[in-house]
Order: structure tokens, then C-alpha cells, then sequence
């Protein structure tokens, strides 16, 4: 493997130039070499960051892009996003981690969508409650006033 001292990444050794940033200036990577792991939004990052170090995996963060402004075009990335370095001979051991998180945040949020339908069926009920609750009290207006009705045309002697 190849390492590229500009964008910090590891690449194949038949490569000439680093795939990701054309650069020539590669040398043979060392064990101890923080290479690129992955971008990552501020929290994502931070939990990142603590399960690396839990797992005795040294990390460095820094600010996407160093501090460059974010393409605009680009609505997945955020100025707050960072990038996550890690040395090359833990890369693999990051890439499980990283992936198993990835899968533990997804399975959080699949339980807050089903809380989020849970109001939505209430609101169902409720609306059918006060759509039947209105029209009972049509028909009790209708039977009050005919009774009332009734009621004044023997009053009057009419019935
Ligand atoms: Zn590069």
C-alpha cells in the first residue's frame, strides 16, 4: 500500500497517482500513518471518535475540508462535518466499528417513525369522535325543536 501525504489516504501500489486527489508524492505506508477514514456529521463524529478510543483505536478530527467552505451544491454536506483520521494499521478494525455504529443509529431512529405514526392515528380517532359527536347533536337539535314545536302547538291548542 501507497500513501498519499497530501490527502492522508492509503491506496493500491500499482497506483502512480492517489486515486482521490491526483497527487504523485506517494511513499510506502507506515503502520503508525493516520489515514482518511470517513466524513462524518458533528454528532456522528463525536460518537465515533469515543467508540474508536473505547476500543484503544487513537482517532483525529478535524473540521471537513479544513475549514473550507462545503460545496453548495452538495446538500449532504455540512460545515460542521468532519473528517475522521485513523492509523492505518487500526483502518480495518475503524471500518467494523464505524459500520457497526452506523447500524446502531439507524436502528434508533426506526422506533422514533413509529412514534411518530402513533399521533396520527389518534388524530384519526379523534376526528371520527367529534365527526359522530356532531352529528348526534344534529339530531338531537332536530328532535328538540320538533318535540318544541309540538310542544307549542298544544300549547296553543293546535295539535
Ligand atoms: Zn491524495
Amino acid at each position: 500500500m501507497q500513501y498519499c501525504k497530501r490527502c492522508r489516504s492509503a491506496c493500491e501500489d500499482y497506483e502512480h497517482r492517489c486515486p482521490n486527489c491526483k497527487s504523485n508524492k506517494l511513499r510506502r505506508v507506515l503502520e503508525e500513518d493516520y489515514v482518511y477514514l470517513q466524513r462524518a456529521d458533528l454528532y456522528t463524529a463525536g460518537r465515533l471518535e469515543g467508540l474508536l478510543r473505547e476500543n484503544g483505536i487513537d482517532c483525529q478530527v478535524e473540521p471537513y475540508g479544513k475549514g473550507r467552505p462545503s460545496p453548495l451544491y452538495d446538500s449532504e454536506v455540512m460545515p460542521t462535518d468532519k473528517e475522521l483520521y485513523v492509523p492505518f494499521k487500526d483502518l480495518p478494525a475503524a471500518r467494523g466499528l464505524s459500520a457497526a455504529l452506523y447500524q446502531e443509529l439507524e436502528a434508533d431512529r426506526a422506533p422514533e417513525e413509529e412514534f411518530e405514526d402513533m399521533p396520527r392515528r389518534k388524530r384519526i380517532v379523534v376526528q371520527a369522535v367529534s365527526a359522530i359527536g356532531f352529528i348526534l347533536l344534529v339530531v338531537l337539535a332536530v328532535f328538540a325543536a320538533d318535540a318544541a314545536a309540538n310542544g307549542l302547538k298544544s300549547l296553543l291548542g293546535l295539535g
